[in-house]
């Protein structure tokens, strides 16, 4: 492995908006490269330029924390920071991986996050996680943290092959379990099921009854993106070695697209299996609005409950104009309470949407909303 020491010109990546997976409109990676190396990693992706090989060559941003702090400190800021959760993963390298052992950027992150009063979410697949306990209970006890482990599914077997630097689940789900018996939120990414693999639905039922053992707050679940080029090629190596006669059957559902998605009638089906799953045991599909109802200005609390019932009707295969109407209020430049009584007036807003609109703004939840979500 070879580790590069690199100054970074900014840290936090801010999103156009509020993303509803995550509650979180900035992003922050202090590694390039992963050295868990997990075989469908997109990471891979030549879209994302890591250079070097990924899994082999790790990119540090040695100056991250100097930045950071410049970054949130508020006397520096023009326009302040959006109340949402500060979300620490996800990219191209896990902020847990294991040359944050040297490092300790995460950590050092976490103390200035905790400095400023920012709500954190992290997203990782390490057990090492573990260490930053103290921080991350006094964040949650002052501004609120939600820790969410990522898995491909719960089998041993199967994680060995494709994750093969990562903490076996069972650690993982033993680091769950520890945060939330501290009293933190926490959640399974179940991100991505690979398919033919672990998108079965026995090992999809153990995963999900191993998630609801750990008395997870919600679970967040997708599919594999395979994108042409470098990700693909890997990803296929792997089934080539151990599954070859799987092959076919990713040729089948992974033709040539720009995201790398899988088909619609492949993703419509893992869908619906996950559906029966949650239903069954009885898993919050999304972050639940107990976790974020105190924390958002209200057109974001709009957009992610809009947000949230689009992606609920659909995984039931419905239909909805929600998400257009998340859209629509994501362009507001005021407070929607003040267009209350000309919101028809907004894209995708219906007499239905209006009168979640409104009940939002008075209640600060949607009992409608409620009722799909916690099922
Ligand atoms: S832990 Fe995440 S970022 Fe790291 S290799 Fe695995 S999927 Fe990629």
């Amino acid at each position: 492995m070879s580790i590069k020491e690199i100054k970074a010109k900014s840290i936090i990546r801010k999103h156009k908006r509020i993303d509803s997976w995550f509650i979180s409109q900035y992003g922050m990676n202090f590694y390039r490269g992963c050295e868990h190396n997990c075989s469908y990693c997109d990471g891979r992706s030549e879209s994302y330029y890591v250079e070097g090989e990924f899994g082999k060559d790790i990119w540090v941003k040695i100056n991250a924390i100097e930045v950071l702090n410049k970054e949130l400190d508020p006397k520096r800021k023009r326009v302040p920071l959006k109340p949402c959760f500060m979300m620490l993963g996800g990219g191209v390298g896990d902020s847990y991986q294991p040359i944050e052992k040297k490092y300790k950027i995460s950590r050092k992150a976490l103390g200035l996050l905790y400095k400023y009063k920012l709500p954190v979410s992290i997203l990782t697949k390490s057990t090492l996680i573990e260490r930053d306990i103290d921080l991350i209970k006094k964040i949650n006890e002052k501004n609120r943290a939600i820790v969410s482990i990522s898995f491909s599914s719960t089998n041993e077997k199967i994680s060995n092959i494709f994750e093969p630097n990562v903490p076996s689940p069972k650690k993982r789900l033993d680091t769950l379990k520890m945060f939330k018996k501290e009293g933190i939120a926490c959640g399974m990414f179940l991100l991505p099921t690979i398919p033919f693999i672990t998108d079965k639905i026995e090992i999809m039922d153990k995963t999900i009854s191993d998630a609801k053992d750990a008395a997870i707050d919600f679970i967040i679940f997708g599919g594999m993106t395979l994108k042409e080029g470098r990700q693909k090629n890997y990803f296929l190596k792997e089934i080539r070695k151990c599954y070859p006669h799987l092959i076919p059957d990713y040729a089948n559902i992974y033709k040539r697209n720009i995201w790398g998605s899988p088909s619609d009638e492949y993703q419509k089906t893992i869908h619906n299996t996950f559906n029966k799953l949650i239903e069954k045991y009885q898993i919050p599909p999304r972050i639940p609005p107990n976790l974020f109802i105190d924390i958002l200005n209200e057109n974001d609390k709009i957009i992610i409950i809009l947000e949230h019932l689009d992606y609920l009707l659909k995984l039931k295969g419905l239909d909805s104009s929600y998400r257009w109407a998340a859209n629509s209020i994501s362009k507001l430049d005021k407070p929607i309470s003040k267009i209350k009584d000309n919101l028809r007036s907004l894209n995708g807003v219906g007499p239905k949407t209006e009168k979640i609109i409104l009940e939002i703004l008075e209640s600060g939840s949607c009992k409608y909303y409620e009722k799909l979500l916690y099922k």
